[in-house]
């Protein structure tokens, strides 16, 4: 490998900043000849691996990994009416098989909904099959035309967590899509990403469902990110769908369902909070390496050297590290510069005096040095990972706290929104809402709330003065 030359746009260049990054820190590459399609570099796609194991870990737990086809015909696709209302422009087709036309379109899912439910119409019968509990990790397509935008606006959306349960009663749907959030906090929790949550407004929320509460966070040009939804389908789709059960008193009901997702959006969302002027910083849970070990070879100890750093790598594997050591015949410099665009979390730097010492030189990516003794390594790397990861968490989150603004007039607004997001009085009406839209150019995210139930009321509406409920206004990507 050769050395890299040229440096990436200042972050307070965000944009440029983004689109440089995903190359050169070997995320994505966006020269396939598809417009809104993207190639994960193998690099991007071992940091998916790990954010997506810390997904998969947290839904395990209640919910069960399942994989439903990629086509839908048309003729189930077509059975929810606000369900493809709110998807008709965004779907793909596929009509031809080689060259004879298909008798039925296919559509390539946009979201599973109409893939899923024809086979839950199946599976369920009684109220002993319930709750049902399945979640997927599929790519799905969607027809974008706005300006797309890697791991953000997508036309293939490859990384979609989608999962889909099914309860007795409204309330327990209603208690799943509550826990949707708690399993959702702790994920972003995990990747020190700070989030903040709403219930959007009814003409924002998933078609086809009672109601749906989203998961923002801000990223560091000031907007705002949807990484998370979760909805309330009620029985809007087991009407359709026919999913019935029967209850403990022999009488059928149709099932009330949810469904909640999220998608790369994470990793973009990961790589843009954390990121610095020199690459990107990951949290060492998902850092696909989290060790990076460079022997500093001087004078005529190049063997010592290589082998003391070998057994460093070896010891730190056995303690379960992911650890990798560079070896390449590079400056030292080059390698650092390296593995830091990578967001590498530790390097562990080894050379002649450090060997004479009995010590190991240990740099962390926000630039902490330390020299660490050799004896007990791996409790000190422990150490050194868990501190470095409380200090990434604690910059996100007062970074966040930072970008949020309580208002209570109109012209405090677009200053607010300039930083991030602005808590505003509203009273819950559209024409107010729209208003708000028009006159500040931020969106009305929706109410605070971390359940859906309606939340106090709380000073009055800047647009019409009736009584107020505390609502999020942003800058939506
Ligand atoms: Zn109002």
């Amino acid at each position: 490998m050769e050395e890299e030359t040229g440096t990436l746009p200042p972050k307070s260049a965000f944009s440029e900043w983004y689109n440089e990054l995903l190359w050169r820190a070997e995320i994505m590459d966006v020269r396939y000849p598809v417009k809104g399609l993207y190639v994960w570099y193998p690099h991007g796609f071992a940091i998916r691996r790990e954010v997506y194991r810390i997904l998969r870990e947290i839904m395990d737990r209640e919910h069960r990994e399942a994989l439903f086809p990629l086509l839908i015909p048309a003729s189930e696709f077509m059975k929810e009416a606000e369900h493809i209302k709110g998807f008709e422009d965004e779907v793909y087709w596929v009509t031809r098989g080689g060259k004879a036309e298909l008798d039925i379109p296919l559509a390539l899912r946009p979201t599973s909904e109409t893939a899923i439910y024809p086979m839950y119409a199946l599976w369920i019968r009684s109220h002993a099959d319930l709750p049902l509990r399945i979640y997927q990790v599929v790519n799905s397509f969607r027809y974008e035309t706005k300006h797309t935008r890697p791991l953000i606006r997508l036309r293939e959306i490859t990384s979609f967590k989608e999962a889909h349960t099914v309860h007795a009663t409204w309330e327990e749907a209603e208690e799943q899509v509550r826990k949707a959030i708690t399993f959702y906090r702790e994920f972003y929790e995990r990747l020190c990403v700070p989030v903040i949550v709403s219930r959007r407004p009814d003409w924002d929320k998933f078609p086809g469902a009672d109601y749906t509460l989203a998961v923002d966070t801000i990223m560091p040009d000031g907007k705002t990110l949807q990484i998370g939804t979760a909805h309330h389908l009620g029985t809007h789709f087991s009407r359709t769908f026919q999913i019935l059960f029967e209850d403990k008193n022999g009488e059928q009901k149709h099932a009330q369902q949810t469904c909640y997702g999220i998608s790369e959006r994470s990793i973009a969302a990961l790589i843009s909070l954390h990121g610095d002027d020199r690459g990107i910083i990951l949290p060492p849970d998902v850092a696909p390496i989290q060790v990076i070990i460079v022997p500093v070879i001087v004078g005529k100890r190049k063997d010592e050297i290589l082998a003391q750093a070998a057994s460093l790598a070896t010891e730190l594997r056995g303690g379960a590290y992911r650890v990798q050591m560079d070896n390449r015949d590079l400056r030292p410099g080059a390698k650092y510069y390296y593995w830091e665009m990578r967001g590498v979390p530790l390097r562990l730097e080894i050379g002649p005096r450090d060997i004479d010492a009995g010590v190991v030189t240990a740099i962390t990516r926000d630039g902490e040095r330390s020299v660490l003794p050799r004896i007990n390594l791996g409790e000190k790397v422990r150490d050194t990972l868990s501190g470095f990861e409380v200090r990434l968490r604690e910059k996100a989150r007062h970074r966040m706290e930072d970008g949020i603004t309580k208002v209570t007039s109109l012209s405090e607004i677009p200053p607010a929104l300039e930083k991030g997001i602005a808590i505003i009085p509203w009273c819950g009406e559209r024409a107010c809402a729209d208003k708000l839209a028009q006159q500040s150019g931020g969106d009305v995210l929706g109410i605070i709330t971390d359940t859906g139930k309606s939340v106090r009321k709380e000073g009055s509406c800047i647009i019409c003065g009736e009584p107020a409920i505390p609502t999020l206004m942003g800058r939506a990507y």
